[in-house]
């Protein structure tokens, strides 16, 4: 037996053979349970408390690790004092032992007890590595964590699309994107990444939009090329990846998850090029249009064949990308996006940094420059050449775990039919 050890937790499966109780407790972040184990020849006292003991509740234990553990879920701790912290007042709207499944709402409407379930926590464990590796690789990058304002007075692609607020009396908005800070940032940062919260007022009724998400945002100046970032980008994906299956990938996988193993390198293909494989695969499509959701599942079938889940569609029609973006002669641009599984994961491009070329950009598009004097300022006093991307992070989690839902990534998700809890 080895030193006395703590363990706190809650009680997710309660067996009584024979002379022996099993309590199951969830402790720490572990994705396995710790199995409690007291026998009554040893502390009768002990045993009437733990075998009575209701599902669902707090404990703390005091106990020792034994030298040969024979519990098939690896983790076995004997007990010598049990204190009962609290027991549920209500019958258990999930069952924490996991055998009879919820529905897909109560695991959101209880998400702090669906957290006491493996494969519901091992979600958000991977999230919160997720979140960690982008900003470890980032910093070791050289790039500045920043963080903008979210409410704001001009939207970044018009006012279509974002939700309104009171500013004292003056009509505000909340962020849908950090893109025009994070461009007027270059003009004293060489590079910069925000991870922050961004609003979409869209209704949308998808499995992979959200009306409040959080996202990457990275910009990086004194770039060569659209290049530069594409590579950025695909280093980026390819290290979080890799550290999420170094530090639970078994796991993972005996959880069911379908991870990625290996990403290997990205392909980059024009719009041009996937306009052609889909319209020579049943598709009509038009040079211009944007690609549905069921042109985007196809190419991620298409690449997933080729073993590459993830890849790169580079040199957009100018006329579906917003104003910032550089032209690439009078039709394309240097825009991109990165899809993995079929699924948007972000969208980037080299911007526009010279300032008439900016100007002539904005009138394009039919907006006013006077609405964007305060980041039109900004490319006046030596703007570098620049390029970033805006990459959505609960998107990338479902895709990395292989989830069907975005709302599966979520802790407490905001789409139209959900503002509580
Ligand atoms: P989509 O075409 O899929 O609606 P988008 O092109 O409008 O996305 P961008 O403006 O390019 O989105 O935003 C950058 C990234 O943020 C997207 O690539 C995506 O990963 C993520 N994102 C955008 N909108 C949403 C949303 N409503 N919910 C969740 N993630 C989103
Ligand atoms: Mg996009």
């Amino acid at each position: 037996m080895s030193e006395p050890r703590q363990v706190t937790g809650w009680v997710s499966n309660v067996k009584i053979l024979g002379k022996i109780a099993f309590i199951e407790v969830i402790d720490d972040l572990s994705l396995t349970p710790i199995t409690i184990v007291v026998k009554k020849e040893t502390n009768s006292e002990l045993w009437e408390l733990v075998s009575k003991v209701k599902l669902g509740s707090a404990l703390k234990i005091e106990g020792k690790e034994p030298q040969q553990v024979v519990s098939k879920k690896g983790r076995e701790l004997h007990a010598e004092e049990v204190q009962i912290l609290a027991e549920p007042q209500d019958l258990l709207p999930i069952d924490v032992t996991g055998k009879t499944p919820a529905s897909f709402d109560d695991y959101i409407n209880y998400r702090y007890l669906a957290l006491r379930l493996p494969k519901i926590r091992a979600v958000f464990v991977a999230r919160s590595i997720i979140f960690q590796e982008v900003r470890n690789f980032l910093t070791s990058r050289g790039f500045l964590e920043v963080n903008t304002p979210k409410i704001v007075k001009a939207g970044a692609e018009g006012g279509a699309t974002l939700f309104s607020v009171d500013y004292f009396g003056e009509k505000a908005f909340l962020a849908q994107s950090p893109q025009l800070y994070k461009q007027m940032l270059m003009c004293g940062v060489p590079r910069v990444f925000e991870v922050g919260p961004f609003f979409r007022a869209e209704k949308f009724s998808t499995t992979r939009h959200l009306n409040e998400g959080w996202g990457l945002d990275v910009e990086m100046g004194f770039i060569n090329d659209v290049n530069d970032v594409l590579s950025l980008l695909e280093e980026l994906v390819t290290h979080v990846n890799k550290r999420l299956v170094e530090s639970m990938g078994d796991q993972l996988k005996s959880l069911g998850f379908n991870i990625i193993e290996d990403m290997k390198q990205f392909p980059r293909v024009t719009y041009d090029e996937a306009l052609k494989i889909l319209n020579s695969n049943g598709f009509d499509l038009k040079w211009g249009e944007d690609f549905d959701p069921k042109a985007e599942k196809f190419l991620g079938e298409y690449f997933q064949q080729q073993g590459t889940p993830a890849y790169f569609i580079t040199e957009y029609p100018w006329d579906s990308k917003p104003f910032y973006i550089m032209r690439n002669g009078p039709q394309k641009s240097y825009a991109f996006d990165l899809d993995i599984r079929g699924i948007e994961i972000a969208s980037g491009g080299q911007r526009e940094h010279r300032y008439s070329e900016l100007y002539r950009n904005l009138v394009d598009k039919g907006l006013d420059p006077n609405d964007f004097k305060f980041y039109l300022d900004a490319f006046k006093y030596g703007m570098p050449p620049h390029g970033g991307f805006g990459l959505g992070l609960d998107r990338l989690v479902m895709v990395l775990l292989g989830l069907q839902n975005i709302r599966e990534a979520v802790l407490f998700p905001r789409d139209r039919f959900r503002l509580v809890p």
